[in-house]
Parts: C-alpha cells; sequence; structure tokens
C-alpha cells in the first residue's frame, strides 16, 4: 500500500488560518504585527525564500518589508540596522535570511537580534530556552514546522524510535531535543546521526520516524527504511538536469519515488516541510506582537 502522504500545504493552510485569526485580534486592539527581512547579498535562492515568506506573511495580515543590502556590507552596518529594528516599536519579527555572506560571523548577526523579535529562534537564549524546555522562548521554525507535521498528520510519538540524520544548528540539532521532549506530541526515544556515523542504514532501518536533514540530494532509499516508517524529508539540494530550463531541479534527501512504496507515511517535497516552516515563522511572529502588546 502506498504511504499516507503528510501533505505540508494543508497543514500549513490550517496553521495561517489560526494565525490569521490571531494576526485579526490583535488589530482590534490597534496592533498590526510587522515583519522585517533582512537579506544580504543576491542569492537567488535566498530571494526566491524570502519574496515567498513575504507574500504568505502578506496573506495572513501582517505587515511584512524586506531590508536589502549590499553583499559587500561591514559588520558594523548590519549590527546598526538589526539595532534600529529592535527598537522600533512597529516591528515584532525580525529574520535574517541565511545564508550570509562568509565575510559575516553568523552568531554574531544573530545573537543581535533582540530575543522578543528572534522568530527564526537562532538567539542563543531561545536556544537555551528549548534546551532547557521552557516554553517561553521561540522554537526555530523547521524543527517546530516538524513537530506540528507529526501532530497535525496524527502520527503517534510516545515511545517511538526517531531517528534524525543530520546534526545542523538549524534542523538536526533542535529538532532530536524537541522529540525527546517529555511531551506530549514528544517522548521519543532519539538517535541523532551524522556523517561519522558507522552503518547508517542499519540504524535508519530501525526508525518509527525517519527524519531527513543532512542535505544529499535522494540520499535516503528504500533499504534504509522500515516498512511502515514515517518519513519526513527536510532537505533542500539542487540536481543538476541540462532538461530543465533553470539547468537544474530541487530535490530532497529523499527518494520519495522509492520510500513511499515501503513507508507509512512521507511527506512530499517539495510541498511538506518548506511550507510549515513558513506558518511556523508567522505564527511565531503572531506570538512576538501578542507578547510585545502585553
Ligand atoms: P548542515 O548544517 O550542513 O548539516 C548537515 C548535516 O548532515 C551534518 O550534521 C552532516 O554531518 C550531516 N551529513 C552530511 N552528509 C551526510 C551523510 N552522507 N550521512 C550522514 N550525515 C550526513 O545542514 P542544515 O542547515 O541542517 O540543513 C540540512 C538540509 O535541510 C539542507 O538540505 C537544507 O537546505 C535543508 N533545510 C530545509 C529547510 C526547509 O524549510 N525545508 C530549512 C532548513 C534547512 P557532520 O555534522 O558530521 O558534518
Amino acid at each position: 500500500m502506498p504511504a499516507h502522504l503528510l501533505d505540508g500545504e494543508i497543514f500549513a493552510a490550517q496553521t495561517h488560518r489560526e494565525t490569521s485569526a490571531r494576526v485579526t485580534a490583535l488589530k482590534a486592539k490597534g496592533i498590526v504585527p510587522g515583519l522585517v527581512f533582512i537579506r544580504v547579498g543576491e542569492d537567488q535562492a535566498s530571494r526566491a525564500y524570502v519574496s515567498r515568506k513575504e507574500k504568505r506573511a502578506q496573506e495572513v495580515g501582517i505587515a511584512s518589508r524586506t531590508l536589502v543590502l549590499p553583499e559587500s556590507t561591514p559588520l558594523a552596518t548590519l549590527l546598526k540596522e538589526i539595532d534600529a529594528l529592535n527598537a522600533d516599536p512597529k516591528v515584532h519579527g525580525i529574520l535574517i535570511q541565511s545564508p550570509l555572506p562568509s565575510s559575516l560571523p553568523n552568531d554574531l548577526v544573530y545573537a543581535r537580534v533582540a530575543p522578543a523579535k528572534d522568530v527564526d529562534g537562532f538567539h542563543p537564549l531561545n536556544f537555551g530556552k528549548l534546551l532547557l524546555g521552557d516554553p517561553t522562548g521561540f522554537l526555530p521554525c523547521t524543527p517546530a514546522g516538524i513537530m506540528e507535521i507529526l501532530r497535525l498528520g496524527k502520527i503517534p510519538t510516545a515511545g517511538k524510535h526517531a531517528v534524525v540524520v543530520g546534526r545542523g544548528q538549524i534542523v538536526g540539532r533542535p529538532l532530536a531535543l524537541l522529540l525527546a521532549r517529555k511531551a506530549p506530541g514528544a517522548d521519543c526515544t532519539v538517535t541523532l546521526a551524522h556523517s561519522r556515523t558507522a552503518d547508517l542504514p542499519a540504524i535508519t532501518r530501525q526508525a518509527d520516524i525517519l527524519i531527513g536533514a543532512l542535505g544529499q540530494p535522494l540520499f535516503l532509499r528504500k533499504e534504509h527504511v522500515k516498512p511502515g516508517a514515517t518519513v519526513i524529508d527536510v532537505g533542500v539540494n539542487r540536481l543538476n538536469d541540462p532538461a530543465n530550463p533553470r539547468g537544474y531541479r530541487l530535490v530532497g534527501d529523499v527518494d520519495f519515488e522509492a520510500v513511499k512504496t515501503v513507508a507509512g507515511a512521507i511527506t512530499p517535497n517539495p510541498g511538506g516541510v518548506g511550507p510549515m516552516t513558513i506558518a511556523l515563522l508567522l505564527s511565531n511572529t503572531a506570538r512576538a506582537a501578542e507578547d510585545l502588546s502585553r
């Protein structure tokens, strides 16, 4: 039987409706949630990501704009711009689109965003709160979106073995923490695998929930998956494709066509984790506005 499709577009639409209702309630109190994206340089993929996020923000009633800075922007200038947004009462959320140019130190830049406006959840304070299980912090959007996919997809988690492939800072590491939390919708036994993991297929085949967050095109194949497992594909990879007008196509970390014949449930890619990441960003922004207006 083919796997049940965990459709991120449908789940995201549900989350957007909830966010939209919260935004309407804020507006009734005279508060218009504001979200500012900072994009440094002209990375093609970043431009596309930001314009998609901005469009969705406007659809749910969030006032959003993008501050575009040249690739050569000095660190001091960028930090000054962040300080100005931190001090602006009309701005409730700030998102710095990655990747930053290599001349700019990620850690310093992300740590400059006021934690109360850090709707991407990358500030060390919010990361620490995630580690401590303190719900007052902002959760990073992609891992939080994956937890929502599991919840809305009614995938049982308690006592299940979740294997996260990839220990990156943005997805794998925080996701492993969320899955292992002592909380409804979590309570998994978690294995965090990476490029030094020995005999990866033997480990992934033990997974009730398998998450590909490694950034390797079509890496997880049928032989990595236990029959009936839930498979979540986070990866966004460019695969050369001369037949495509762009010269490439985007694929995930999971060989969807093969894996869907053995998995119990699977996210499409695109249309799985990506839309939920945006949905959680906008939900976080509504929360920032709610918190800052109290
Ligand atoms: P990252 O920081 O580069 O981390 C990649 C991780 O994968 C590392 O831990 C690395 O291991 C591991 N890895 C690489 N090759 C491996 C292999 N052959 N076997 C096992 N593990 C391997 O990447 P990231 O920022 O976490 O992103 C991961 C993927 O998710 C990317 O494709 C990214 O584009 C995508 N992503 C998607 C969304 C979305 O909204 N859909 C959001 C964020 C990221 P080591 O630690 O040992 O090097």
